[in-house]
């Protein structure tokens, strides 16, 4: 069937507008690297949204993924496979938490957490069901979660939204404590907020909220969607601040590309019943393969130990490139790092690498962001800084 003209056009105009993306089309990616159709390379810094925790196409996840399509992709949420309930257990075996329910995002782990709050508070804390939760928060982009969400665009859009969120201030406990009410049934935050441009909340804040919450009888709902799997340093951020949430939500590296997130939880937490949560796709057999593959390799003490040390190299090429070139300071933890920009000039500059080969993210105009692979080496660390240099300190704007 032939048709109709208008629709003949660019291949890109059969897919809905959402965002601006440059035209190239990439079609091959190894390691840091990425490849477009014309067989230009790219140095991925961007990594799919810090998702690539392995890179691109590590042949562990390859492996992983295509002997487990040959054996079993999907039996049903109605069963239980070898790979469920394995990946399940070495979740909680790492982790302080209990229990575990498998999403196929991000958001959808974290509408899964405010669900389980609500349940909890309606069991235990007569029918209390807000949710404290930050100021300029990212907790993705299904109704309840953009509701949660702190971040000002979203404010007004798609209205109404799920009620019974009261935002703060992040690192500000005492807004906290005068939001707090009877209604209160749960603070849920980020370790670092990530959208917002890497705003770390802080160790002595995440600590006072731990206390503060705990005293109340209220849950703390960690959102590691971004700063778990390894990315801060640590498997899970919240290690390095000391503490233990009762909900932990992760995604993004999860997965390493495949889509996965899970809702984890504190065994007194559990309270869902028969056909509270589910979803077709969750837990499947490939996606839990892809996230075995990704956890065997992400939780060894060795990794988390390199995560370190090139989180160290790269935070300390950043900080003098950003005084050479007098940027601002340099944020974040781990290999999720941050550069301040003394101008609003992020998109610019993100156009300006893209050109010279550098794929790079601008979460917030005067914010430069950095979330390579986790096996990013010294080497492509130094070609990141030295496009990036060329930009900053020689100004070469094409
Ligand atoms: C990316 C992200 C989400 C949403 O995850 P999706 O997989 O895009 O739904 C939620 N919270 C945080 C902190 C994130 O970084």
């Amino acid at each position: 069937m032939m048709r109709p003209p208008e629709k003949r056009g660019l291949p890109a105009s059969s897919l809905m507008w959402t965002a601006d993306r440059p035209s190239t089309v990439f079609v091959q990616g190894q390691g840091s690297w990425l490849t477009d159709k014309e067989g230009n390379n790219y140095l991925d810094f961007v990594q799919g949204w810090a998702v690539n925790c392995l890179g691109h196409s590590h042949p562990a996840l390859v492996k992983a993924i295509s002997e487990q399509a040959g054996r079993l992709i999907n039996a049903s949420p109605a069963y239980f496979t070898d790979r469920l309930l394995e990946l399940a257990r070495k979740i909680v075996d790492h982790s302080a938490m209990d229990k575990v329910f498998f999403t196929n995002s991000g958001a959808e782990a974290n509408e899964g957490a405010i669900k389980l709050a609500r349940k909890w508070g309606q069991i235990h804390r007569s029918g209390a069901r807000e949710i404290i939760t930050m100021h300029n928060s990212f907790h993705g982009r299904t109704l309840a979660t953009m509701s949660a969400s702190g971040k000002p665009q979203w404010e007004t859009l798609f209205e109404p939204k799920v009620p019974d969120f009261v935002k703060v201030p992040l690192n500000d406990i005492e807004a906290v404590q005068n939001a707090l009410t009877e209604r209160t049934v749960a603070v849920m935050l980020e370790p670092i907020q990530g959208e917002a441009g890497v705003i770390p909340a802080s160790r002595e804040y995440l600590s006072a909220l731990r206390g503060l919450t705990s005293r109340e009888g209220i849950l703390l709902i960690l959102d590691e969607i971004q700063t778990g799997m390894g990315r801060t340093g640590t498997l899970f951020a919240c290690e390095q601040a000391g503490i233990e949430p009762d909900i932990m939500t992760l995604g993004k590296g999860i997965g390493g590309g495949f889509p996965l997130g899970a809702l984890t939880a504190r065994e007194s937490v559990c309270c869902f019943e028969k056909g509270d949560q589910g979803g077709t796709f969750n837990g499947n057999a490939l996606a839990m393969a892809a996230g075995l593959a990704v956890f065997e390799i992400v939780s060894r003490p060795e990794f988390l130990e390199g995560v370190r040390r090139k989180g160290e190299y790269l935070r300390v090429r950043l900080e003098e490139l950003s005084s050479r070139a007098g940027q601002d300071r340099v944020r974040g933890q781990g290999l999720l790092l941050a550069m301040g920009l003394d101008s609003d000039e992020g998109a610019r500059i993100v156009e300006e690498v893209f050109a010279r080969g550098l794929l790079l993210n601008s979460p917030r105009p005067d914010t430069l962001r950095f979330m390579p692979a986790l096996t990013v080496s010294e080497e492509e660390i130094d070609r990141m800084i030295g496009i990036l240099e060329e930009i900053l300190i020689r100004k070469r704007f094409s």
